[in-house]
């Protein structure tokens, strides 16, 4: 239900856990966040924000958050978000729906991928593997995958032993913030508004690469331009 990441030079932990509280006034049923240094530490679990333990990790300067709401697969603990992959290097987060999931995952478990979540969701760490395992970088590995995914999507993928989000979205919100060195994305502005006012606003099918010193959005595989807005109002 909401989406939250960070890159910059500030302990990630504690500002992607803000987010996920400013984006607590949406519904959900569950929370849990990613913390990229060389490994990726996850935390998740059904129930409040609150009530989740962000582990500290010092070093780690970029992660993702995620609030769920459920639609495949009930709240529990193995389906809240992020959800990583078979060996661990991927995590990601998304609002929306996988329509073909049943498909990939049949794929997938043939190809020996072990499932463990019931959610729709699951499929898109294990086919980044996949393109990762293949030479793939994450940007062009996430390009590859959206190929296949139908349905509507906003992910946000980070990667271990890399400071770096990529993101994309079709049909469900999605948008970037600018700050001084340092990076955001969220599925709605409030998320970050403590942090930047400097926002662009993503359109369907683009995808985003966010380093702590710039975001650059690509389109069909090409590098655009997209305009960055001042967002004028408070939140409370
Ligand atoms: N379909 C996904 C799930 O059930 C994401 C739901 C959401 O948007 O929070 O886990």
């Amino acid at each position: 239900c909401g989406i939250v990441g960070y890159v910059g030079t500030e302990p990630a932990g504690p500002i992607v856990y803000g987010g996920l509280e400013n984006l607590d006034y949406r519904g959900y049923d569950s929370a849990g966040v990613a913390l990229v240094d060389q490994e990726l530490t996850v935390a998740k679990q059904a129930g409040e924000v609150s009530e989740l333990r962000v582990p500290e990790v010092a070093n780690a300067t970029c992660g993702i958050g995620h609030t769920r709401w459920s639609t495949h697969g009930p709240p529990t603990d193995a389906n809240a978000h992020p959800h990583t992959s078979q060996n661990g290097s991927v995590a990601v987060v998304h609002n929306g729906i996988i329509e073909n999931y049943e498909s990939l995952k049949g794929e997938l478990l043939k190809e020996g991928f072990d499932f463990s979540s019931d959610t729709d969701t699951e499929v898109i760490p294990h086919l980044l593997e996949q393109e990762l395992n293949d030479g793939h970088d994450l940007l062009s590995a996430v390009d590859r995958v959206v190929d296949r995914l139908e349905g509507s999507y906003a992910i946000a993928a980070v990667r271990a032993g890399s400071d770096r989000i990529v993101a994309t979205r079709h049909e469900s919100p999605l948008v970037i913030g600018h700050g001084d060195d340092a990076a955001f994305v969220a599925s709605d502005v409030t998320a970050f508004l403590e942090h930047t006012r400097d926002v662009t606003y993503l359109e369907d099918g683009d995808v985003v690469s966010l380093e702590a010193a710039h975001a650059t959005v690509y389109h069909d595989g090409d590098r655009v331009d997209r305009e960055i807005e001042t967002v004028e109002w408070d939140a409370d």
